[in-house]
């Protein structure tokens, strides 16, 4: 069935990878966005196709149109940028949430929530697992966006049980590729700009601090086999299980650019995670879904990108 789809955030850095792959499956796209932190760059590529629509609004408020299938991802994922307006971050995760499970409600859409491993806080449990209820601070300056997202499961999945709200969550780890922002913030992008400008890289703390870095194709492909899942709301993992210290990311980075860019120290932000590594045993079990990237060829390929983007700078 060709579905009708609404993408929230689909002018971002994941959500016009997901609009490109719905469309390629013959389905259509209603993409809404505010343009915080998407660009119509993203997917200028995909306004000719008839089977797209974009539509310039903020979920915050309500919106009436008839959908299948709801993909919720409008919501600003850097620290840079979910800090810039923390109350405005809260709103978004929050009302957004409400406004668009009410509209899935309403037309009895399917609808699948972008949650991520922030749920997890500062985890001690490692690697993290769904069933772990994390290690949250209510009141610091991350928790705009990791209470927010929590929040927002939770209206999830009161809505499910309250009125038998079709729904999917998904919980991804740091995810990385083309299309992130050259300002984006975070530290695959600042690493990668860095090195190709012979800039010095910005190691916050010690870089001993641990991620686990997906690439967005790999990502996409969880994304689409979630939301045709059956009878599975999750919570699911969606993450690469390849665990990297910060400075051996920054290393890797220095290396596959050729830069000589130096390593420069700055102090490490309030409430870092120390370590984030997603158990994807749910995943690989319901969704029969892995990613397949390594480390080092996303790297390659989000160099590419970014070396064409800064050469037309
Ligand atoms: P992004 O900042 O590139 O994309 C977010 C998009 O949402 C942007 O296009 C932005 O303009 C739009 N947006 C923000 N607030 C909005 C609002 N109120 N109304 C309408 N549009 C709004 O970030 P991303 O990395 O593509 O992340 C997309 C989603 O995935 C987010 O919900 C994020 O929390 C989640 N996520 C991402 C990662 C990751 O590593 N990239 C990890 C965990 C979760
Ligand atoms: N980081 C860094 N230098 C940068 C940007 C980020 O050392 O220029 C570190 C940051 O402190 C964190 C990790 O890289 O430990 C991942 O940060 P990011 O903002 O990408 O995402 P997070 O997982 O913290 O939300």
């Amino acid at each position: 069935m060709a579905y009708v789809n609404l993408v929230t955030g689909g002018a971002g850095f994941i959500g016009s990878h997901l609009c490109e792959a719905l469309l390629a499956r013959g389905e259509q796209v209603l993409c809404v966005d505010n343009f915080f932190t998407g660009r119509k760059q993203n997917i200028a590529h995909l306004l000719t196709n008839p089977y797209f629509e974009l539509v310039r609004h903020d979920i915050t408020s309500p919106l009436m149109l008839e959908v299948d299938r709801i993909y919720n991802f409008a919501c600003p994922a850097s620290p840079v940028h979910y800090q810039y307006n923390p109350v405005k971050t809260i709103k978004t995760n929050v009302m957004g949430a409400l406004n668009m499970l009410g509209l899935a409600k309403r037309v009895k859409a399917r609808i699948l929530q972008a949650s991520t491993s922030e749920v997890y806080g500062d985890p001690t449990v490692h690697p993290q697992v769904e069933s772990y209820w994390g290690n949250v601070n209510p009141i610091g300056i991350r928790s705009c966006y990791d209470e927010g997202k929590r929040v927002a499961e939770a209206l999830f999945f009161d809505y499910h049980r309250q009125n038998k709200v079709d729904i999917r969550v998904i919980r991804i780890f740091n995810t990385y590729g083309p299309r992130m922002l050259v300002n984006d913030g975070r530290v695959v992008s600042n690493f990668v700009v860095q090195a190709l400008r012979n800039q010095p890289i910005t190691l916050y703390g010690d870089g001993s601090q641990t991620r686990s870095f997906c690439f967005v194709n790999d990502l996409i492909d969880g994304i689409i086999r979630m939301m045709n899942c059956e009878g599975f709301t999750g919570p699911v993992n969606l993450g690469n299980p390849g665990e990297f210290t910060i400075k051996e990311l920054a290393e890797q980075v220095i290396e596959l650019t050729g830069s000589s860019s130096t390593l420069e120290y700055r102090p490490l932000p309030e409430n870092d995670p120390t370590r984030r590594q997603p158990n994807i045993t749910l995943a690989q079990e319901k969704l029969g879904w892995a990613p397949s990237v390594p480390l080092r060829e996303g790297l390659k390929t989000t160099i590419d990108y970014f070396d064409t983007l800064l050469k037309t700078e």
